[in-house]
């Protein structure tokens, strides 16, 4: 079940007042708990966010999953404070002031990985770079298709993301892997 709340506030990026609605959402997720995600627009100067966090208290954990045909359609919930990967692409996302939280599933996160390739292939005019994001493309259409296997990993030292599988591993975090994450600085985001 769903509850939805909205509001028009203030946008905290133009500051026009009554310009921005912000969309409270509760979603259930099973095997989770329940999660609130949160959505503003501002019709004045188009600032969008997206984020989610877990209402329950989680453990810092690393989520692993075998990305197959069968896993592709897994729900999986990417909080603001997760770094997500998948290394044998070489892709990853790491938390910054303009990450997002979403509730998507793994296809959906190979989606979003492409769409930040495509846009960083816009600012690279050297040839081994372009080759480099063309060649991690395609890798992840096969990845999306079903034709290669990899493995996704999220990280979060919040705790507040998951992969709702069965076949998904859950360690949780060390105290020198929680030291090694990264909070702010980004590499490929959203
Ligand atoms: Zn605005």
């Amino acid at each position: 079940m769903e509850e939805i709340n909205e509001m028009i506030i203030t946008c905290p990026t133009c500051h026009e007042k009554e310009s921005a609605k912000s969309i409270m959402k509760e979603i259930e997720i099973p095997h989770f708990g329940k999660v609130l995600e949160t959505t503003i627009v501002c019709e004045n100067c188009n600032y969008k966010h997206n984020d989610v966090i877990a209402l329950e208290q989680k453990e810092p954990a690393k989520h692993q999953l075998k990305i197959t045909k069968k896993t592709l359609s897994s729900r999986v919930v990417r909080s603001q404070s997760a770094t997500v990967s998948i290394p044998e692409i070489g892709v990853k996302v790491e938390p910054g002031p303009k990450s997002e939280g979403y509730v998507s599933n793994v296809e959906g996160i190979i989606v979003r990985f492409e769409n930040a390739v495509k846009r960083a292939l816009n600012l690279f005019s050297d040839k081994d770079s372009l080759e480099k994001a063309e060649n991690i493309l395609e890798k992840l259409d096969e990845l999306k298709k079903g034709k290669i296997e990899a493995e996704l990993i999220i990280e979060d030292p919040f705790g507040q993301s998951n992969i709702v599988d069965s076949s998904a591993i859950i360690t949780l975090l060390t105290k020198e892997e929680l030291k090694n994450l990264k909070t702010g600085f980004t590499i490929i985001d959203e």
